[in-house]
């Protein structure tokens, strides 16, 4: 996300999960590893709502807000599945091998506090994705926005593209996909964002995106990559983020002509920054 800090996860991060027994027998099982042994650790408990139609189980942490009134979250999480899959071209329901094959829901899990967050995960964050299943872990509390468009984004395109073929060289694309269907931060768009970075020096190139992603400040690379595939998405559409999520690192990234459309793109937009207390607090 649009941070200077790294609150917020990626598909990338792989969590410490503590295995103990902790919930109710009425649980519903998750068919995730790291999904199943969370529902299981000693010292929570959850209230699960099944979407069926939606491919989705909530676990939402009981003795929370939303765990009592739970309608404003799970209409959250339909918008926004909704939003993100519209974005990515992709159906609610992927047509199963069989029709005697239930297919499995994606388990998202909704945490009270950073604090409950860390003590499950091991990771201070607002939201991740567990490489390798279909499960997020988002903190939901009052006043503070999750990034749940920025997660499902990452979510689906690994569950219905697959591992970018670019491997660590697709950050860029993977993370860059994850702002841009999280829509602006603070009502700023990556693309003033971007033109911010721009103005100060400081907006990267194609090639340092590329090559050093994780190296760069997260409230300079993230904006910059949602601003670069915003610009790749009107001109290809989802099949050309597509192809690129398919290339090998060679032919993934833009060439010098696209490139420098993208940055005279940018320098014609109205530049603006991100206050990141703000955003630390409230989310995007
Ligand atoms: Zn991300």
């Amino acid at each position: 996300m649009q941070t200077g800090v790294r609150k917020v996860g990626t598909q990338l991060l792989v969590s410490v999960i503590a295995v103990a027994c902790g919930s109710t027998d009425s649980t519903p099982r998750p068919s995730g590893l790291v999904a199943a042994r969370v529902v299981a650790a000693a010292g929570f408990s959850w209230r699960a709502i099944d979407l069926p139609h939606r491919g989705l189980r909530l676990y939402i942490q009981q003795g929370t807000v939303a765990a009592a009134a739970p309608r404003g979250l799970t209409e959250s999480v339909v918008r926004a599945q909704t939003d993100v899959l519209a974005l990515l071209g992709e159906p609610l329901i992927l047509p199963r091998p069989s029709a005697n094959l239930p297919a499995d829901p994606a388990a998202l899990f909704f945490l009270g506090s950073w604090d409950d967050m860390r003590r499950l995960t091991g990771r201070p964050l607002a939201g991740f994705v567990q490489p390798g299943e279909a499960t997020a872990f988002f903190v939901w509390a009052p006043d503070y926005r999750a990034p749940l468009r920025h997660e499902l984004a990452h979510l689906y395109t690994f569950q219905r593209w697959g591992l970018p073929a670019g491997g660590e060289a697709a950050t860029w694309l993977v993370e860059g996909i994850g702002v841009w269907a999280g829509g602006p931060c603070l009502g700023q768009s990556s693309d003033a964002l971007a033109a911010g970075l721009l103005a100060r020096g400081r907006l990267p190139s194609v090639e340092d995106l590329s090559a050093r992603f994780r190296d760069l400040e997260e409230n300079v690379a993230m904006p910059a990559a949602g601003s670069l595939i915003a610009f790749i998405q009107v001109r290809e559409g989802i099949a050309g983020l597509r192809a690129r999520w398919r290339s090998g690192p060679d032919l993934l990234l833009p060439d010098r002509a696209l490139s420098a459309a993208w940055r005279t793109h940018v320098a014609r937009i109205r530049p603006a920054a991100l206050d990141i207390a703000r955003v630390l607090q409230e989310g995007c």
